[in-house]
């Protein structure tokens, strides 16, 4: 391969492109993290609101919890590096997007995202029934399922939940035949999602990281870029 990786990258040298989103991504739009200071786990317990047996517990307590979520996101707009991974996409239809953000901001400013690793705040779900989406406010359309009346919980993955399989395994795919793997606000700390940075190094694809920390997947990367994503996004890439 003879593409070049310096201070602008270009991406049409690489015939498949994979940008790997996490929440750092989100941060800069005001979303609030789940870790860290001021993260949603340091004022709430999980275990009371976001896995299966405190659904099981309290469905009406857990789908409120979820509604202050949905609120919170929709008075956040997308950045300027949302758009610009818009437009990158557009001009570049190799361009693969997987997150493991929830808030569907991505989608929003108008990036096509291939896997979403932990589902989205805006589906709901009913274990008979399957997904329906549910994106229009912040108060979820309906809390029961219409076919058969039982609780609908969102389609995210909670503590203690399996992933979803045939997401992972859809992401695995554009990962393991990817040329260029670019990481975007992420710590690298949460597994199993966090096993796709060493794939991608291991099938051989080039190694970006853009965080304005060092994380712990740092040195798997050829370069890594401390800058917020809004900046990086809008200047390194054509
Ligand atoms: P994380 O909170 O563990 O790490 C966020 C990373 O973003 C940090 O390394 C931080 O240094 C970096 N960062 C902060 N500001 C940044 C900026 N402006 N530009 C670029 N990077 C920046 O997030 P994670 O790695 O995505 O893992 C958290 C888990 O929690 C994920 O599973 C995710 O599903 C979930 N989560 C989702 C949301 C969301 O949907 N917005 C928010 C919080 C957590």
């Amino acid at each position: 391969m003879n593409a070049h990786i310096t201070n602008t990258i270009k991406l049409a040298e690489f015939s498949s492109v994979v940008f790997f989103v996490g929440a750092g991504m989100s941060a800069e739009s005001g979303v609030p993290t789940y870790r860290g200071a001021g993260g949603i786990w340091t004022q709430y317990r999980y275990q009371d609101f976001a896995c299966q047996r405190a659904f099981d517990a309290d469905p009406q307590g857990v789908l409120d919890f979820h509604e202050v979520r949905r609120e919170a996101v929709l008075t956040c707009k997308p950045h300027a590096g949302h758009y610009a991974l818009a437009k990158l996409q557009a001009a570049h239809p190799r361009l693969h997007v997987i997150t493991q953000n929830i808030d569907g901001m991505l989608q929003r400013a108008g990036v096509h995202v291939d896997a979403e690793l932990h589902g989205s705040l805006w589906r709901m779900r009913c274990a008979k029934h399957g997904i329906r989406e549910d994106a229009a406010t912040g108060q979820f359309s309906t809390r029961r399922c219409p076919d058969c009346d039982a609780w609908l919980r969102p389609d995210i993955t909670w503590f203690e939940d399996a992933v979803n399989e045939d997401v992972f395994t859809k992401a695995g795919e554009l990962i393991a035949t990817a040329e260029l793997f670019i990481s975007v606000g992420t710590s690298a700390a949460v597994y199993p999602a966090a096993n796709f940075i060493p794939l991608a190094r291991r099938a051989g694809a080039r190694m970006i990281e853009i965080n304005p920390e060092r994380t712990e997947a740092s040195t798997l990367f050829e370069r890594c870029y401390a800058l917020p994503a809004s900046e990086a996004l809008t200047t390194l890439f054509v």
